[in-house]
């Protein structure tokens, strides 16, 4: 079977019936790149950036990233890369960042709203992608949205780091600006959320967590952690809808995007781009060509 699957590679993610979708690949280091390549995916749709910030004594800085982001870009030839800012908290604790002890760190000072609160560190990692821009088709993406008032916020600092950059001379390229779904609260209002970004990524793992009420990290909790909850699918279906109103393009980079048993149902709601780990991408193909 591995063989049959390796044959898939140079082969189009399309349906019997013509209906294509983008496959692309999950990664957290530079070193994942290997694996993509090979993988045959058409892009990185999830850049788990996090990882540049956890293991270390201090703050990366704006250079340090900025290597990394271009060599990502770079070996990508062209192909896109979506790069997700920093998701710390909750299950990833950088001491550096001397974040608050909480009782309920899943619901708790993580993600956007560290970055919206330091706006210094989230500065930082948007200029350094943006100026690896220029060495690739670079999109960004956002973590743990849950409403207008925050896009409006991000995209207020975009706007000053390109200034700034501009200013300065230095280059880049246009860069597509999405958010994650994956609070029920960004499902929900989807159709108000889709006017302010360029695409949704549907963040299954969390989006099951807050919708279901059930800690991923909680092992005694894995036999109702359901991601295949009619709430889940639900939600799914209303954000690829909301999105396609608005003329936006939506995937899926959790877990779930690789449960080939769910393939033709995203299919069927419209979902554009599923985004895996490297090894899932040829058996996803191969479920996208069954149907
Ligand atoms: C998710 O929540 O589904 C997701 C893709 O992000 P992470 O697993 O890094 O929280
Ligand atoms: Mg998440």
């Amino acid at each position: 079977e591995r063989t049959a699957l390796q044959e898939l590679k140079g082969k189009d993610n399309v349906t019997t019936d013509g209906r294509r979708i983008n496959l692309y690949a999950n990664i957290g280091n530079v070193s994942d790149v290997d694996k993509v390549l090979d993988s045959d995916a058409g892009g990185i749709g999830l850049f788990r950036s996090e990882f540049i910030y956890l293991g270390r004594e201090d703050y990366p800085t704006e250079e340090e990233q900025f290597v990394i982001y271009k060599e990502v870009l770079s070996r990508m030839q062209g192909k896109k890369v979506i790069i997700r800012t920093l998701d710390i908290g909750a299950d990833k604790q950088v001491d550096y960042f001397k974040l608050p002890h909480e009782e309920n760190p899943a619901m708790g000072y993580r993600a956007i709203r560290i970055c919206l609160d330091r706006p210094e560190v989230f500065k930082t990692q948007l200029r350094a992608i943006y100026r690896a821009s220029a060495f690739g088709t670079a999109a960004i993406m956002f973590p743990m949205i849950i409403s207008v008032k925050e896009i409006r916020k991000i995209k207020e600092i975009v706007e000053e780091v390109k200034t700034e950059l501009t200013k300065e001379g230095i280059s880049f390229n246009r860069v597509e600006l999405g958010i994650m779904v994956e609070t029920p609260a960004a499902a929900v209002i989807s159709d108000a959320l889709a006017k302010e970004v360029e695409f949704f990524s549907i963040g299954t793992n969390d989006l099951t967590q807050y919708t279901l009420a059930i800690d991923r990290q909680n092992q005694n909790l894995d036999n109702f952690y359901d991601s295949h909850h009619e709430a889940i699918l639900r939600l799914i279906k209303m954000t690829v809808e909301n999105g396609h109103k608005e003329g936006i393009w939506v995937g899926i980079c959790g877990e779930l995007a690789s449960d080939t048993t769910l393939t033709r149902t995203f299919v069927d709601m419209g979902v554009d781009e599923l985004s895996v780990s490297p090894t899932y991408v040829l058996s996803v193909r191969k479920a996208v060509r069954d149907i």
